[in-house]
């Protein structure tokens, strides 16, 4: 478990992003540019978002586990308008992206995808993760690999 900032620095560095008990870890994994889903140590199933409970085996052994952040595009939307956001211009419709993480079917980390024009974004491109600063803070995002999937 990392100690590079503190609980309560954490929490009011993400506050508006919702964090809570069960999602500290995941949140603390972005300083460090590691995407943690929240894994059973009982069963190996992944699960997001977080909760305290496997979905699969009721087990409260959870252990925040860095995925390759691979996937492919499973669903997609491109925003007109939303609310403000720092880095975001609606002027360019925003995609957003349900992203299949190649770690187990179905799981599935939702963020934009930047580097392609839009018309280039698709449902089943390939992405990879990778990181960006949105107003100080360390935001995932996916970059298509260009490989078919
Ligand atoms: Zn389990």
């Amino acid at each position: 478990m990392s100690e590079l900032i503190s609980d309560t620095d954490l929490v009011s560095m993400f506050i508006h992003l919702g964090i809570d008990r069960d999602s500290a870890e995941h949140f603390r994994g972005r300083i460090e540019h590691r995407l943690l889903i929240n894994r059973c140590s009982e069963c190996g199933t992944y699960h997001q978002p977080p909760r305290p409970i496997c979905p699969r085996c009721w087990s409260t052994s959870i252990v925040p586990t860095a995925v390759s952040g691979n996937g492919t595009i499973d669903l997609l939307i491109f925003l007109h308008q939303g609310p403000p956001a720092p880095g975001v211009d609606y002027t360019t419709p925003y995609p957003v992206a349900s992203v299949g993480l190649d770690e187990q079917e179905g799981l599935r980390f939702t963020a934009t995808i930047i580097g392609s024009p839009n018309d280039e974004i698709a449902i089943g491109e390939r992405v990879t993760l990778d990181w960006i600063d949105r107003a100080g803070i360390p935001t995932p995002v996916f970059r298509l690999t260009g490989d078919a999937s």
